[in-house]
């Protein structure tokens, strides 16, 4: 049997998608700003199939209106219903066809598509009363195309089939139409119209569940599963773009490198557990001072992180790394194996002015140095290679794999 994706929930908590998923959002509205996200791509998704039934439907009463404008002794009340309901199918269509189709057409869709199909199934009671009985066969295409081919949502769907029904026995009853004709008429379109609301039920649940999911998926394919944070990948990508912006804006790139004071004695003492705990509690911990939108922070492997600062200069790159290492070291993390007693950082700060002649693995080799120096030095401390030492750095001395 298939594995069922997501395949436990709670392992993801930083996923809004997940907890989404978790509290069965697919079976109502999303919360924030994902219904609107979800009904903005049903609504661009479902706009060639709008269009086409938006013609089609034009079409039909053009060609109904015709055959009425032809047949003589036609009572010109239901040809006013069927001029009617041509013009509200052309204005739809025209919405459907138009650039503001986004902005206009479901709130106007909503109100239109109702008010035309009761308009219709009026009109249709009162042709099959004249002796039309073959026009009945119009009725399912009133409860199909709100489901399926308007991009309605489900619940203006049923309302708008709910009250075609209605307009329907309202006609039958206005143009005397037969009672066993009316009654089996309505009965079958009553039955057709519930199978259709259970598929298309069904059809928006699942919609919604893959609306959730591949969203799901594609964040975890950009985030560190025990941190939360970004990845090595998603950093790699971030830097290569932000050196290009750097270039392109003439503005600095600060690049801090991160690693957690030994670790592996840490690891050794408390237990691999232990260390994936404390591993998430300095993730969170440097979160909290990673903050505007262009920076990015990720972790870079095992127990390092990395931190790019975009126009940051070299006092306040520095003096954020500080920052990052006092808060770790206030989180208090008992590590006997340390001279302080608790876990700490030590970190590597580079600060380059990006051109078009370095790459921006040299930035990180920077970094890497600096990092080096931090630890050379005794660890639980901050050191900064400037640009000045970047000068000097000869691109893939540090070729470590990193
Ligand atoms: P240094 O101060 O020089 O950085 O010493 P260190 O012990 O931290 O350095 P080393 O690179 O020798 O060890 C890193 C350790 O980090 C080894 C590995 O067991 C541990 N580690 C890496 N990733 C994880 C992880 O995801 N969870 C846990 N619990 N430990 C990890
Ligand atoms: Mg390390
Ligand atoms: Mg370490």
């Amino acid at each position: 049997m298939q594995a069922p994706f997501p395949p436990n929930l709670s392992a993801f908590p930083h996923s809004p998608y997940a907890s989404e998923l978790q509290r069965g959002a697919v079976n109502r509205s999303f919360s924030g700003g994902f219904e609107a996200e979800y009904l903005r791509g049903q609504l661009l998704g479902n706009r060639k199939l709008i269009r086409v039934t938006c013609v089609l439907a034009v079409m039909l009463a053009a060609v109904r209106g015709l055959e009425q404008l032809l047949t003589d002794g036609w009572p010109i009340g239901n040809l006013i219903l069927v001029a009617v309901v041509l013009v509200a199918s052309a204005a739809l269509a025209a919405i459907a066809w138009s650039r503001s189709f986004e902005r206009v057409y479901l709130p106007v869709a909503q109100i239109v598509v109702p008010a035309r199909n009761m308009l219709a199934a009026f009109s249709v009671a009162g042709s099959t009363a004249l002796g039309q009985p073959e026009v009945l066969m119009i009725l399912p295409l009133m409860v199909l195309g709100p489901f399926f081919f308007m991009g309605l949502s489900f619940r203006v769907a049923l309302t708008s089939v709910v009250l075609t029904l209605a307009a329907f026995v309202a006609g039958a009853v206005w143009f005397g139409l037969a009672a066993p004709v009316t009654v089996r008429s309505s009965m079958l379109l009553a039955m057709s119209a519930a199978a259709c609301a259970i598929a298309a039920r069904h059809l928006e649940r699942w919609s919604r569940t893959s609306f959730l999911e591949s969203h799901l998926i594609a964040e975890l394919a950009e985030h560190d599963a025990l941190t939360g944070l970004k990845n090595r990948r998603v950093f790699d990508d971030q830097l290569v773009r932000l050196w290009q912006k750097a270039i392109d804006e003439e503005r600095t790139l600060a690049v801090v490198l991160i690693d957690v004071d030994q670790f592996k004695a840490y690891n050794d003492v408390y237990g691999h557990q232990a260390g994936d705990q404390a591993l998430r509690r300095v993730a969170q911990a440097l979160r909290s001072l990673v903050a505007r939108p262009h920076d990015v922070l990720a972790r870079y492997g095992g127990e390092e992180f990395v931190v790019i600062l975009y126009d940051l200069d070299a006092r306040r790159a520095e003096a954020l790394a500080e920052r990052m290492r006092v808060a770790v070291a206030e989180l208090g993390i008992e590590h006997r194996a340390t001279p302080s007693g608790s876990i700490t950082i030590s970190a590597g700060v580079a600060v380059v002015e990006p051109s078009r002649e370095r790459r921006s693995r040299g930035a990180l080799q920077l970094a890497d140095q600096a990092l080096y120096e931090a630890k050379l030095q005794g660890r639980n401390r901050v050191e900064i290679m400037d640009q000045d030492a970047y000068s000097v750095l000869v691109t893939g001395v540090f070729a470590d794999g990193r």
